[in-house]
């Protein structure tokens, strides 16, 4: 059959975790918590399953989560999100990403994206025939260069897409770069798509600035979110997408037909979970934490890097240890030394190679101390 992806193949993450399978290395590749959510959260799950939330959910997702989630963001980043208009649950920030892509795209449509950029937003494009027009951010800093954005905005651009805290560069934007953002889409029919689902991984008392808090932003945006980072449970597939009203009537059209529903006694747990504060307003701590030990450990290491600013990953140059390719000498460490990381590269616009490796810090204090051992030797 002809291919409508031709030039996709497999995802990086799902390689390097077969691999790191494979040679029963340490994997600090795809990123996910190799620790258990908290109890209390699986007794609310648990309750949900035994009260009978078995069935549909519906569309949006229940209305209790909706306005729990609606507020919280209200609260947070002074927006004005309701419950029955602005917010539907989705399976995963990757399900919430694609349908508001689907909903909007079409042929000839250019979308801005920047690279290094995570690997779902090009293929959802390319699928309903529009054209990732790519910016490339440069190594070590990655920051955006805004005229180059404005250069690179013509007639067509219908859409720009932006991730703080970023994958993989661990780096946040900052106001001023939501303010230059801000005046570029300004009188023009741009819809932003912000994928935010690192909003809580913030480090060394710098903030998340959501596109939410501006509101000339806000009014253009779908912003995206994920449980499986928040509550440490990648598996369970959950997220949520917020946007105007006009917007999330076309997300929604497209979201009834390509899952109409999603996890319902996920959801009613989550709501309860919710309820309380500390069990999201910690989670910087804790992984600020996780962070400063990794770094800790790998201080004295031949790798170069600036700690991350946010998400659970940290980017580090190797190229004191060797000027292999990024995707052979990550082979290379996992084949022969045990560890499994992901080459920075596989993101990046033409596959520009910085020799830059991604590791995934959301592991046991015993997986990041085994990993650093490994590190250490290079
Ligand atoms: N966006 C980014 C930047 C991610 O890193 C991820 C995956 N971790 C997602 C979206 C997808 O989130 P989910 O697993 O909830 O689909
Ligand atoms: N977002 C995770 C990462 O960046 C992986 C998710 C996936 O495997 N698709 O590692």
């Amino acid at each position: 059959p002809t291919s409508k992806l031709p030039h996709i193949g497999t995802t990086i993450f799902t390689k390097m975790s077969q691999l790191a399978h494979e040679h029963q290395a340490i994997n600090l590749s795809q990123g996910f918590p190799n620790y258990s959510p908290d109890p209390v959260l699986l007794e609310e799950v648990f309750k949900a399953l035994q009260n009978g939330k078995n069935q549909y959910a519906p569309l949006q997702g229940i209305f209790s989560l909706r306005k729990t989630l609606c507020q919280k963001l209200n609260t947070l980043y002074g927006s004005n999100y309701q419950p029955e208009t602005n917010i539907t649950l989705t399976a995963g920030a990757t399900q919430a990403i694609f349908t508001a892509i689907s909903a909007f795209i079409k042929a000839e449509d250019e979308v801005i994206v920047f690279k290094p950029a995570y690997d779902c937003y090009e293929p959802a494009i390319e699928l309903y025939g529009g054209k990732p027009v790519l910016i490339q951010m440069q190594a070590p800093s990655y920051k955006i260069d805004w005229e180059e954005v404005a250069a690179k905005i013509s007639s067509k651009t219908k859409m720009i897409i932006i991730n703080s805290p970023h994958n993989p560069s661990g780096k946040i934007l900052q106001k001023k770069d939501l303010e230059q953002l801000q005046q570029l889409v300004e009188n023009t029919n741009i819809f932003i798509l912000s994928d935010e689902v690192y909003e809580h991984l913030v480090y060394d008392d710098q903030q998340h600035y959501s596109v939410a808090r501006f509101p000339k932003l806000a009014e253009r945006s779908f912003i995206t979110y994920s449980f499986g980072k928040t509550f440490h449970v990648t598996g369970w597939k959950l997220g949520y997408c917020v946007a105007p009203k006009a917007m999330m009537k076309e997300f929604n059209k497209v979201h009834q037909y390509n899952v109409f529903c999603v996890n319902h006694p996920m959801q009613v747990a989550i709501n309860n979970y919710l309820q309380e504060e500390k069990h999201y307003m910690q989670l910087g701590d804790f992984y600020q934490q996780k962070r400063d030990y990794f770094l800790s450990l790998i201080k004295e290491s031949r790798l170069e890097f600036t700690p991350s600013e946010g998400t659970y990953f940290q980017a580090a140059s190797y190229k004191n240890i060797s000027q292999e390719k990024d995707t052979d000498f990550a082979l290379r460490l996992i084949q022969e030394k045990g560890l499994a990381t992901i080459p920075i590269s596989v993101f990046n616009k033409n596959k520009q190679d910085d020799h830059m490796l991604r590791f995934c810090f959301a592991k046991k204090d015993e997986t990041l101390k085994a990993a650093a051992k490994i590190i250490n030797t290079l």
